[in-house]
């Protein structure tokens, strides 16, 4: 087996008792020799995420409040995780450096980083692995995104001089060496990051779930783990909104070509979801992988008599949406008609002025702007191969009584996306999941 980059999440090291089981995981293989460590999150229901905190922080400085109070409660829980496992580290002279920065108003997303920073300070003093500053591995541009090829070179050289090393997650630095963070999340991306310069085997990501499910559990009662889900297949789902890893964290692992194992801190033992290139080594048992879906599109619905015959009348109306730097999901068509989907809060301020332009600029026999659809992609890389998923998704969804306003298919065929009225959408879901799964 080769090296294993380990990521843990912030409900994985919200305690001593938390750290206890993380130790106890990454000693049991001795390939899991790079650890990304998530800041303290919440250790029970209405806890603070230590994150948070550094952000309200940040707040009070900014207006000129005292921010000794506040302080004091986010050294308490690192000094209450160190005393808790024992730990005989002196944090005193970085907590009083951080303070001093951050009254010295060393910017926002500083704040933010110290997170990750302390945390995986003690971890690797846990551990007993060397701990490796991100703001000196991780590096972003000018213009604030990441530089990937600069990362990869300077950590892969590092990483070299350390075989064992702790990583903070979520932050890196700019170009004049200012702190700068990922989105909120944006742990997992250090993960893959580490996981593609250090050339592992796997990039294993460890949270509070065994995985990710087939369904939203909110909508579906008890849905089931997705055992193997392809790096395409996961970014069709989360776009529609399932969430367990960051969005950007697929990419750099996936130039690599490393799979990904969402696995649980505290169930060990379960086997969790892997995420991978191609499914060849990985048969699917089920003809979907995954549902998910979103509320709140609206569908402008355009007619007009030989429309198809019209050159350029595509364009002009993309023309009046790319004015006005909005994209479209879907753009369903007939002959005579076209429908463009849209999100609702995306043309909420300029929806008249929106219609009035595009009747100027093609002349269309009537539009219309109609609210409140939903949209549920039905994914599965086994649908290319099973013949009649159609018929039954659609079977399903009649026999729930359900009117299907859109249904768009990739050419790829690793998608169905149905729109729907938003006040069918949870029964839809149920009606296809139980058609699938059982
Ligand atoms: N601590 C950061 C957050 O709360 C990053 C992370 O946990 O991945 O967003």
């Amino acid at each position: 087996m080769g090296l294993k980059v380990v990521k843990f999440g912030g409900s994985s090291l919200a305690s001593a008792e938390q750290f206890r089981k993380v130790a106890d995981i990454i000693k049991s293989d001795e390939n899991r020799r790079y650890v990304v460590a998530s800041a303290p999150g919440k250790r029970f229901k209405g806890d603070f995420k230590i994150t948070d905190m550094f952000y309200l922080i940040y707040d009070r400085v900014a207006a000129g409040d005292n921010i000794d109070t506040l302080f004091e409660e986010i050294t308490g829980r690192y000094q209450e995780i160190a005393d808790g496992l024992g730990i005989e580290i002196s944090m005193e002279a970085e907590f009083s450096r951080i303070k001093n920065a951050l009254y010295g108003m060393a910017g926002r997303d500083y704040a933010a980083s110290r997170g990750e920073y302390l945390n995986s300070m003690l971890l690797a003093k846990y551990m007993g692995y060397d701990f490796i500053d991100a703001a000196e591995v991780i590096f972003f541009k000018q213009d604030g995104t990441f530089d990937a090829e600069r990362t990869n070179t300077v950590l892969a050289e590092r990483l070299k001089r350390h075989p064992y090393a702790v990583v903070p997650g979520f932050y890196g630095s700019m170009p004049n060496g200012t702190i700068k963070t990922f989105s909120r999340g944006g742990s997992d991306i250090t993960g893959s990051i580490l996981a593609r310069a250090a050339n592992a085997e796997l990039y294993e990501n460890w949270t509070d779930v065994s995985g990710f499910l087939m369904a939203d559990p909110r909508v579906v009662d008890d849905p089931k783990v997705i055992e193997t889900i392809t790096y395409r297949e996961l970014r069709e789902l989360s776009y529609m909104g399932a969430t367990v890893l960051h969005e950007d964290a697929i990419f750099p692992v996936q130039i690599a070509g490393i799979p990904i194992n969402i696995k649980n801190t505290n169930i060990p033992e379960d086997p969790g979801t892997m995420i991978v290139s191609t499914s060849d080594k990985y048969d699917t048992k089920t003809i979907i992988t995954g549902i998910a879906g979103k509320k709140g599109f609206s569908a402008i619905h355009i007619e007009k008599d030989m429309m198809n015959g019209e050159v350029g009348f595509t364009r002009k109306i993309l023309s009046e949406l790319e004015e006005r730097n909005i994209s479209f999901e879907h753009l369903p068509s007939g002959i005579d008609t076209m429908t463009i989907m849209l999100k609702t809060e995306d043309i909420a301020k300029i929806r008249e002025d929106l219609i009035v332009d595009i009747r100027h600029s093609v002349h269309p026999d009537s539009i219309y702007i109609q609210d409140g659809i939903a949209l549920i992609a039905v994914v599965g890389r086994a649908m290319v191969k099973a013949k009649g998923t159609a018929a039954k998704l659609f079977s399903a969804i009649a026999k729930a009584d359900i009117n299907v306003k859109m249904i768009d298919q990739g050419s790829d065929e690793l998608n169905i996306i149905l729109g729907i009225e938003e006040a069918d959408f949870e029964k839809a879901m149920s009606a296809i999941y139980h058609e699938f799964v059982g």
